[in-house]
């Protein structure tokens, strides 16, 4: 399979054009997502209102075009929404990564389902759901006070 029918039109211009590099102000929670197998290294931060509303987003850091197209794919999709849906349509995405996703949750997954072909590269695999680990492990696991500073900590791929 050839890169073109990965790059595609949707992933390019993340990659030329993202969203949402950079920081945002009044971050809730951050956390620093590694995936040393390509050496993509990511810091994302979220800003969660009280309710639950995943109000703002934004990430830092460097990797490859998947990494990177890949979690800006995502704050697209997650930003403006709940939690719960958040970690419904990470559900999805890791589903259609590892080549299981229904028509429905392909629909459902919008510009992310423009990864789909990674489930066809399992070198790749852990560069496009760099992101989506990070997003599901803070919103999991580390939203608490505590964790709003979190210089030293991170979540892995491996
Ligand atoms: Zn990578």
């Amino acid at each position: 399979m050839g890169l073109e029918s990965i790059y595609g039109e949707i992933l390019n211009e993340h990659n030329l054009r993202p969203s949402h590099r950079g920081n945002i102000s009044g971050a809730t929670i951050r956390l620093e997502g590694k995936n040393p197998t390509c050496g993509d290294d990511i810091y994302l931060e979220l800003k969660v209102g009280e309710d639950g509303i995943i109000e703002d987003g934004a990430f830092s850091g460097s990797g490859c075009a998947i990494s990177q197209a890949s979690v800006d794919i995502m704050l697209d999709m997650i930003i403006g929404e709940s939690k719960e849906r958040a970690l419904e349509l990470c559900g999805k995405f890791m589903g259609m990564i590892h080549g299981k996703a229904t028509e429905d949750d392909l629909d459902d997954l919008d510009e992310a389902a423009a990864l789909k072909d990674i489930s066809h590269m399992p070198a790749r695999v852990k560069c496009a759901v760099l992101g989506w680990h990070t997003m599901e492990e803070m919103l999991k696991n580390r939203e608490s006070e505590g964790h709003a500073r979190g210089e030293h900590e991170y979540c892995t791929t491996e």
